[in-house]
């Protein structure tokens, strides 16, 4: 049976006979259903109309669908002190995308932000031969592919290793993760996900509960995500796509962006 990937939000469920009813994550408000109603593909079909881009995206290895396909999210792959983490995921999986990634070490952990990207997750995980996977616990109700590769974490914080910390920003979902980065041998790097969103100048961040139907985070929220953001150091920050990203002065930019969103909600 085939595990149906939903065309506009690009989340694969478990496998079924028939293709779901509906798709949970476009009908909640921060998402929509496509414009021709709900439509399904599979990871197969997929496979036969798009390839994946995989480029170096701002020093890091970026990996997207190449084409017009559900969210444009590309994954990042971290080389971190435990081994490679690809940093949220994509719908499609590819020989090609398997041996770029094996080729640079291999696959230790499956990092995502949240249900968003979720997408096809378990297919990349039985790719590299059952790769962890990593979510955080309160938006467990949104996988929508069960496994048990899945686990979850709870809380604010999780030191995940000694250069990898994970930080609920909520917010945008309730897990709502950042990945804060701090290797060696480049400087501190904050991966928010969607919880803060790069803006097309490259010089801010915005805060939405719903990027796409234009809906404003709430203010108790991004008040909360900037105190759990403080104490973090970071030069970079990598948004949710290619490019979408603030190289140098993130800390600063940051900063400015709470600064700059809560006097536009509050005056
Ligand atoms: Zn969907
Ligand atoms: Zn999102």
């Amino acid at each position: 049976m085939p595990c149906y990937i939903c065309e506009t939000c690009g989340t694969q469920y478990s496998s079924s006979p028939e293709p779901p009813s509906h798709c949970a994550i476009c009908e909640d408000d921060r998402q929509y259903v496509g414009l021709g109603g709900q439509t399904w593909t599979t990871h197969a079909a997929l496979a036969q109309r798009y390839g994946l881009r995989i480029e170096n995206d701002d020093g890091l290895l970026g990996i997207g669908v190449l084409g017009e396909f559900a969210i444009p999210q590309r994954a990042l792959l971290l080389p971190t002190s435990v081994g490679n983490i690809l940093w949220e995921c994509v719908s499609l999986v590819t020989d090609e995308a398997v041996a770029a990634v094996k080729t640079r070490g291999g696959l230790s952990q499956i990092i995502i932000s949240h249900p968003h990207f979720y997408s096809a997750m378990v297919e990349w995980s039985e790719a590299f031969g059952g790769v962890p996977i990593l979510l955080h616990e309160a938006d467990r109700d949104w996988v929508r592919r069960s496994s048990p590769r899945v686990s979850f974490w709870s809380g604010d914080v999780h030191v995940f290793s000694r250069d990898v910390t994970l930080i609920r920003c909520g917010g945008h979902f309730p897990g709502s993760t950042a990945l804060h980065w701090q290797p060696t041998n480049r400087r501190p790097v904050l991966l928010p996900g969607d919880a803060l969103q790069v803006a097309s100048d490259r010089r801010h961040v915005a805060f939405m509960y719903s990027y796409p139907n234009y809906v404003p985070m709430k203010t108790s929220d991004v008040v909360d995500m900037r105190q759990r953001l403080a104490g973090y150091d970071f030069e970079d920050v990598y948004g949710f796509t290619w490019t979408r990203n603030i190289i140098g002065n993130g800390r600063a930019a940051v900063a400015a962006s709470f600064e700059r969103h809560l006097r536009m909600v509050t005056t």
